[in-house]
């Protein structure tokens, strides 16, 4: 999904979420933020392309391998977002508590429609994370070593 579909969720006059702009430079940061909203879970971004792909992971992200967690793709994210941390207030998509749960930089190793393998140097989270579409907004992530 796109950053226009990200905007079109939010009431920016309310929120203190970035507007944000997709941007040329092509950086290779992730973060995995805290997202305590109606439902606690966490939202794993990579920046790509101008904007923070994003997933939102009920469970979080398994710190070892042989673990496989639910990867919900959501709307590209502007990539100002990846320090965001705050109150989303109350009414509004996504209300609740944001924190950075971790962050750092990736390397791509394979990147389709179907499945996404990076190299994750994070703080909590180093190693081999594979993302596997398992049918439309629906992936599994796992640490494969
Ligand atoms: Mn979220």
């Amino acid at each position: 999904m796109t950053l226009e579909e990200y905007r079109k969720t939010r009431d920016f006059k309310k929120s203190p979420e970035p507007f944000g702009e997709a941007v040329k430079i092509d950086a290779s940061r992730f973060v995995v933020q805290r997202h305590q909203a109606r439902q606690l879970h966490y939202d794993f971004r990579l920046e790509r392309e101008g904007v923070l792909k994003s997933w939102a992971v009920p469970k979080g992200l398994p710190i070892n391998p042989g673990v496989k967690r639910l990867a919900v793709s959501v709307e590209d994210h502007p990539v100002d977002y990846i320090g965001f941390s705050g109150t989303i207030p109350d009414g509004g998509y996504g209300a609740g508590e944001v924190g950075v749960w971790d962050k750092g930089n990736y390397r791509v190793l394979k990147w389709d429609t179907k499945e996404i393998a990076v190299v994750l140097e994070g703080q909590i989270l180093n190693g081999n994370y594979v993302l596997i579409n398992t049918g439309g907004k629906n992936w599994i992530i796992f640490k494969k070593t």
